[in-house]
């Protein structure tokens, strides 16, 4: 037996899916809207969610139609991970794509769900539903809190 937790003897490729799935830490974050600078490219987070996400659950609501019905939603696999700079920076996969370690806050290593909102990587309590908000008024929504795109 390895004495290394799995993320860190396999590659991101390698996971089973029960693995996988498992290093979503469910902060949330991957489901704000974003914001791109025309000029620059670059990335800016807002404080305002998908429509489908439940701030209670700190969870999407319609999983595993997600990508129908909302095609900006991407579904992370190692590729994603390893080219697409909107993942935040403290997302497990971009993380272990990176080589960078987890977290101490991350549930794999805490052993507790709560500590991504204790650690205030969480999005819970923070965000308003898209439903609320018109797309003319994103920029008025910038998370300054989040701004860890690049
Ligand atoms: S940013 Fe990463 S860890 Fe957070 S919810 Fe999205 S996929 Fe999961
Ligand atoms: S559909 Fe679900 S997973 Fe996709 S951005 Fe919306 S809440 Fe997040």
């Amino acid at each position: 037996m390895p004495d290394k937790p799995y993320w860190e003897h396999k590659s991101l490729d390698e996971l089973d899916v029960e693995e996988w799935e498992a290093l979503c830490d469910d902060c949330g974050r991957c489901c704000l809207l974003k914001i791109e600078d025309q000029d620059s490219g670059r990335l800016f987070y807002t404080n305002v969610v998908c429509r489908y996400y439940d701030n209670d659950g700190s969870c999407c609501t319609r999983y595993p139609e997600r990508s129908r019905l909302v095609p900006d939603c991407i579904k992370v696999t190692p590729e994603v991970a390893r080219t697409r700079n909107w993942l935040p920076d403290t997302c497990a996969y971009r993380l272990l794509a990176e080589g960078k370690p987890l977290y101490p806050w991350h549930p794999l290593l805490s052993g507790n769900p709560d500590s991504v909102l204790a650690a205030g990587i969480s999005i819970r309590d923070r965000v308003v539903s898209e439903r609320y908000v018109h797309p003319d008024e994103l920029p008025e929504h910038l998370a300054h809190w989040l701004d860890d795109a690049d």
